[in-house]
């Protein structure tokens, strides 16, 4: 009964992932439990600091300011690192005209978030000017090599620019940043099609035993079916209905609830539209990077970083921001892990193969960790490669 053990345990895993509601409470409850939550030391009152900066929300709504900034103060003594709430309290102090300490707020901010909202918001307090928009899609003139980064999908401009300043150091060609009006197809896989894709694979193991092919022949199925999203859900049903017929509702009910989170762009949808916007204006030597801040998938690969089969490349910047890894913002990492994922596709674009130096920004990443890892200059190969391919003439 290996096959079913293994079906079990990734069903516990699905399971035991439920969200915990949270239930609304009225304003003085919600005081009285971030006042119990204040008295807490300090690492204990950091796991349940949400409800200072809920409280906080509430009595600003209020406008009960002096009130709210004990808990917000006491909140970001708790955890510094929430900087929407660094920016309310650079306000409050720009009010109070304790003016270097709200810039120093802000400068927090637009130092460290990732979030183009935050650095708004920052860049606005310090008082700075708004860096211009991006120029529209155009025929480039002359045959230059040139990088030409799109855009896509909501990509945040702070960091479009800073990878464009980034590639233009490194690879000594121009860099241009374009925008692009494309209709984008919705997403083809959410939390359900990953789940289900993920069960898949764990069974790819033992799909060859008895059992299993017992269950695929009583729905008439091959291995090869089960790469279809609903197929794969019928055959989980069916094997859950021989082995654990108990926990079948409460899986349904699971996997209804997963419909929709986390979305996942399909590479091929969105190289299609990067081609049908880019077509009317190509011109050779140019390489066509979309930068998407949406999470890709192509196949059964859990999540790709970029993908290039030809005309045009993707990346993806989903998987590097601190939100989504549970780290500390950091502009500076998420520049670095973009620039690096940009390397590898638009060599391919320019005729240079995937390298082998494993330490290459432009080697084949398994892991984010892989990723991290590399560094962050070219190898000796990829660095002349580029350097050849990108001072050619074109004839
Ligand atoms: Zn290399």
């Amino acid at each position: 009964m290996k096959a079913v053990a293994i079906l079990g345990t990734a069903l516990i895993v699905v399971l035991t992932a439920t969200a915990d509601d949270e239930k609304a409470s009225p304003l003085d409850e919600l005081r009285a439990e971030a006042d119990r939550v204040m008295r807490m030391p300090n690492v204990t009152m950091r796991r349940h600091v949400d409800i200072l900066f809920t409280v906080t929300d509430q009595l600003l709504a209020e406008g009960l300011t002096a009130e709210a900034e004990r808990y917000l103060v006491r909140g970001l003594e708790a955890d510094p690192w929430r900087l929407n709430y660094q920016l309310v309290y650079a306000e409050m102090l720009q009010d109070q005209k304790a003016e270097a300490q709200a810039r120093e707020r802000a400068e927090l901010v637009y130092t460290y978030s990732e979030d183009e909202d935050q650095i708004d918001h920052a860049r606005t307090l310090l008082g700075r000017e708004s860096p211009p928009t991006f120029a529209v899609m155009e025929r480039l003139p002359g045959d230059q090599p040139t990088v030409l980064l799109i855009p896509f999908q909501g990509a945040e401009a702070w960091l479009m620019r800073r990878v464009q300043d980034e590639l233009l150091a490194m690879l000594d060609v121009p860099v241009l940043i374009r925008q692009l009006d494309v209709d984008v197809p919705p997403h083809r896989r959410d939390a359900r099609g990953s789940e289900l894709n993920r069960l898949r694979r764990d069974l790819v193991p033992i799909m060859q035993t008895d059992e299993m092919q017992q269950f695929l022949a009583d729905l008439k199925f091959s291995v090869d079916d089960l790469r279809e999203e609903e197929n794969m859900y019928r055959f989980m049903i069916h094997v859950l209905e021989s082995t654990y017929p108990d926990s079948v509702e409460s899986v349904l009910q699971r996997y209804e609830e997963l419909r929709g989170l986390n979305p996942q762009w399909h590479t091929d949808d969105l190289l299609e539209a990067l081609r049908g916007g880019v077509d009317p204006y190509r011109t050779d030597r140019v390489a066509y990077v979309a930068v998407t801040s949406a999470d890709i998938y192509a196949g059964d690969y859990h999540f790709l970083f970029s993908s290039t089969p030809a005309h045009g490349s993707i990346v993806s910047y989903h998987r590097f921001k601190a939100d989504f890894n549970r780290e500390l913002p950091n502009q500076e990492r998420l520049v670095r892990r973009t620039v690096k994922a940009c390397l590898g596709p638009i060599g391919f674009q320019f005729g240079i193969g995937r390298c082998s130096v494993p330490v290459c920004p432009r080697a084949y990443p398994n892991s984010l960790r892989e990723h991290d890892s590399r560094n962050y200059a070219l190898c000796t190969g990829c660095a002349t490669q580029f350097r050849e391919v990108l001072a050619q003439s074109a004839d």
